[in-house]
């Protein structure tokens, strides 16, 4: 978010842009531990028009911003095995088609036949986008970053953010580890920190830290060279060609909120075994590696993108586990408020931070 949004804000016209990161190398960033997911198949209006915006800057990236993001639709594979999830996803799908997003809804056999290397023989039903699949956070994240430095956007690595000064109402300055910044406008794109960094301002910004993580297989010779993004819904496991070998993670129900970053190992066998029931082929294969990350997660799972009652501090955080896909639109989006007062590219009127206090609280219901 902060590379996206000083990326566009810098193109847009302004100068001066300081982007300040605690860390050198992102270590601890979700975006460095993000599984590269992307896909216009969401529940609500606002989600898809984002991955709308967002999707194709993905396919015009290379030649905007001169880094390849390793876009490769191969398509996301939901497969729902219970008859709620599949009523939902109908009415998901519905809402989709009227925004022009052309997902495929498929009956249990269907699905069946297009994941034979899996066993499904519970899938009630099935739904599928061609253009939903995977790109590179790390490729995404170093092309805005150069970008940026090329508009001349100033990086300040290992510089923290430790209290920010508000004077009548509004930002006047930042204080760091490295020192004062006088300023009028701070975008808040701390990601899972976003509540600590809005607690400096005075706001309470909803969004918690919480665990999630994910193992890579050795290379799988039988695995076809087309395999999809696939998630069994229900229990939120999912799977992905990652080298040669598959991803596969499964999340938590019982996790809970915190900033710990280490692998969960007992979830780990757990989430293992899951994945081997779906997927035999998998008792073959080794660990190749495993890693966990944080969500950051709104009581909503959508974004807070907008201004807050604190004149010219902005949040864009609490993308609630598919903020890597929105990255793009984000920016831009944010880089419309602070320089033009209002976004204008998509109605994001619904994901300002008032709507948890207002009681204006959305749904998400493709939540992995
Ligand atoms: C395991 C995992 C899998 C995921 N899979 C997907 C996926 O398939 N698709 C998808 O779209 N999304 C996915 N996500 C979610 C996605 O990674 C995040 O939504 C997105 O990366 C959030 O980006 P961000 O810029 O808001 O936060 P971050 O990338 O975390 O960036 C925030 C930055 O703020 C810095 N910071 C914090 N506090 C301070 C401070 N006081 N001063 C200075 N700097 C500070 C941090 O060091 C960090 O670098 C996944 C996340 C995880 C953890």
């Amino acid at each position: 978010m902060g590379a996206s949004t000083a990326y566009h804000l810098a193109a847009g016209g302004a100068d001066q842009v300081l982007l300040l990161e605690r860390t050198l190398h992102l270590e601890d960033s979700a975006t460095s531990r993000c599984a590269g997911g992307v896909r216009y198949q969401f529940a609500t209006a606002v989600n898809i028009e984002l991955s709308k915006l967002s999707l194709p800057m993905l396919e015009r990236f290379e030649s905007e911003i001169g880094i390849d993001p390793l876009y490769r639709q191969i398509g996301y594979f939901f497969v729902l095995t219970n008859p709620t999830d599949v009523a939902a996803f109908e009415r998901n799908v519905e809402l989709q088609h009227s925004l022009g997003v052309q997902t495929e809804l498929l009956d249990g056999d269907q699905v069946r036949r297009r994941l034979p290397m899996m066993r499904f023989e519970d899938a009630l039903a099935g739904t599928v986008h061609s253009k939903d699949g995977l790109a590179d956070p790390s490729s995404v994240n170093m092309g805005y970053l150069t970008a940026a430095r090329r508009h001349g956007v100033t990086e300040c690595l290992e510089t923290e953010v430790l209290a920010i000064g508000v004077k009548g109402g509004r930002v006047v300055n930042v204080k760091t580890n490295r020192g004062v910044v006088a300023c009028e406008q701070v975008v808040n794109a701390a990601g899972p920190w976003a509540a600590t960094i809005g607690e400096m301002v005075g706001l309470e910004i909803p969004i918690q830290p919480v665990r999630r993580q994910m193992v890579t297989t050795t290379p799988l010779p039988d695995l076809p060279e087309e395999f999809p993004f696939v998630i069994d819904f229900a229990q939120s496991l999912y799977f992905h060609p990652e080298g040669e070998g598959l991803l596969t993670g499964m999340s938590n129900p019982a996790q809970s909120a915190g900033y710990e970053q280490t692998v969960d190992e007992d979830w780990e066998l757990t989430a293992l075994e899951a994945a081997m029931q779906r997927m035999p082929m998998l008792e073959r294969a080794g660990r190749q590696a495993g890693w966990a990350g944080l969500y950051e997660v709104t009581p909503d799972a959508h974004p807070i993108l907008g201004p807050t009652a604190v004149e010219g501090f902005w949040v864009v955080a609490g993308f609630s586990g598919h903020g890597f896909m929105h990255g793009p639109a984000a920016g831009k989006l944010m880089a419309e408020f602070v320089l033009q007062g209002k976004a204008t590219s998509v109605d994001i009127s619904a994901l300002d931070l008032a709507r948890f206090a207002e009681g204006r609280e959305l749904r998400e219901y493709n939540v992995i």
